[in-house]
């Protein structure tokens, strides 16, 4: 049986990961083709370790996005196959928007990829975007 797998940063458990998904959100992809093997992810928010492969850590500076979990700012993305930031959300909802859809449509969001791999945890947005929608609009 495997063992938990740790964040040597910050030693809470890590959640499995594509390699397809951290390709993706690397800003240069050396750091990538240096490991061959598995991928972990850190969820802890005060960790700035984000994706961990033997001696590979790619920290919050090494991805191309400004990450959900890890940023509490508006400049986080939260639909990451839309592109949509919590600071549009917002801006969305004060024009009078309540759906993902009613967002897309005022932006003219096109549809880049999947969420298996725009998303930073490999799998699709919708229960964190309607969370975020909701506390927006409360
Ligand atoms: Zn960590």
């Amino acid at each position: 049986m495997k063992g938990i797998k740790i964040c040597p940063d910050c030693g809470q458990p890590t959640l499995k990961i594509k390699e397809n998904t951290v390709r993706n959100l690397v800003k240069s992809s050396d750091k990538i083709n240096q490991t061959k093997g598995k991928w972990q992810l850190c969820v802890d928010k005060e960790c700035e370790t984000v994706y961990i492969s033997g001696e590979s850590n790619l920290k919050k500076d090494d991805l191309k996005y400004s990450l959900f979990f890890k940023d509490n700012s508006d400049n986080a993305i939260i639909c990451y196959c839309y592109d949509i930031s919590r600071a549009e959300m917002k801006s969305a909802v004060e024009k009078g928007c309540r759906t993902k859809g009613d967002i897309c449509k005022l932006f003219k969001k096109k549809k880049s990829g999947s969420c298996e791999t725009s998303n930073p945890l490999g799998k699709s947005c919708s229960e964190v975007f309607k969370f975020e929608l909701n506390k927006i609009m409360k």
